[in-house]
């Protein structure tokens, strides 16, 4: 399938690893031009020059903080400045901390707003003009499966995640007609460096082998395995594509089959 990407500016948030760097590989490998961030130069540098070695396509990065304005700012600067436009923005952040109601002050849902709400409205408050302009564009937020199937340590993840999906569905009626989709994709357990270490913490709470912490999970889900970060970067990459032009407004999940609803 020709997905219509080739030479098509992206870029991809919170990117040095896990989703967000498998997700800036398959654009690559699409030939796209690809602007990585993320807040550790060591690991950023390292993915850019991964994917660029074994894609041959422009991939830069930009080192920032997605809960600082300014820092998305550069980002977008970073990108108009090398490629002159930006078709494709793919959302993405760090998670909030796990816990319950009585463990969180006003402070962490502050945060927990400012890390995966807000970076969100400010990177997509940065490039619309362009994709407007170019009445071209592909919005893409990474959420998580909590936001269809509450998880019940996760709080603050099923409560701020499911503003962007209001966000989202408002935004979708209002940039239409500029040929700009806006979709968002719910992870399910996806093997990365932030799901091994939280499966590491739970070996070690129930004092039993990781392999049986990973079975555990897996009998939750019908296709009987975890989810690889491909799987989800091929959803992104076919929602960047031209063939998704009628997609928006939705939210879909990669997870095996793991959310028991309908919806
Ligand atoms: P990961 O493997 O830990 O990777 C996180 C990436 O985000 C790293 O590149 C990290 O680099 C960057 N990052 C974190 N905080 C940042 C910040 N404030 N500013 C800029 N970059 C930041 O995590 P992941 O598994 O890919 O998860 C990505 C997102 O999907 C998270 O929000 C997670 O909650 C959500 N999710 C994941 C799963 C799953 O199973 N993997 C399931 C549902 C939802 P630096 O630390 O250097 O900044």
């Amino acid at each position: 399938m020709d997905f219509g990407l080739d030479g098509k500016v992206a870029i991809v948030a919170a990117a040095s690893k896990g989703l967000g760097k498998a997700v800036a590989f398959e654009f690559a490998k699409e030939k796209m031009k690809v602007v990585i961030c993320a807040r550790t130069k060591e690991t950023l540098e390292a993915a850019a020059e991964e994917i660029k070695n074994k894609t041959e396509s422009e991939v830069e990065f930009v080192v920032a903080d997605v809960r600082v304005a300014e820092d998305i700012k550069k980002v977008v600067r970073h990108a108009i400045d090398l490629f002159g436009t930006v078709h494709v923005m793919v959302n993405n952040a760090g998670g909030p901390p796990a816990g319950y109601f009585m463990d969180f002050k006003d402070e962490d849902w502050y945060n927990a707003f400012t890390l995966n709400f807000m970076s969100a409205v400010r990177f997509i408050r940065e490039v619309l003009p362009y994709m407007q302009k170019q009445k071209w564009g592909r919005i893409i937020n990474i959420t998580s499966l909590s936001v269809k199937q509450p998880l019940d340590n996760l709080i603050l993840s099923n409560s701020i995640r499911l503003a962007i999906i209001g966000m989202a569905k408002t935004l979708s009626n209002q940039i239409g007609e500029y040929n700009i989709t806006i979709n968002n994709v719910c992870p399910g357990i996806t093997l990365t460096a932030r799901v091994k270490s939280l499966a590491e913490i739970k070996s070690k709470e129930l004092n039993i082998p990781i392999d049986k912490v990973y079975d555990t999970w897996i009998k939750e889900i019908p296709v009987r395995r975890l989810g690889k970060p491909e799987d989800l970067a091929a959803l992104i990459t076919f929602l960047a594509s031209e063939r998704a032009g009628f997609i928006t407004g939705t939210t879909i999940q990669v997870d095996g089959g793991q959310i028991k609803f309908v919806l």
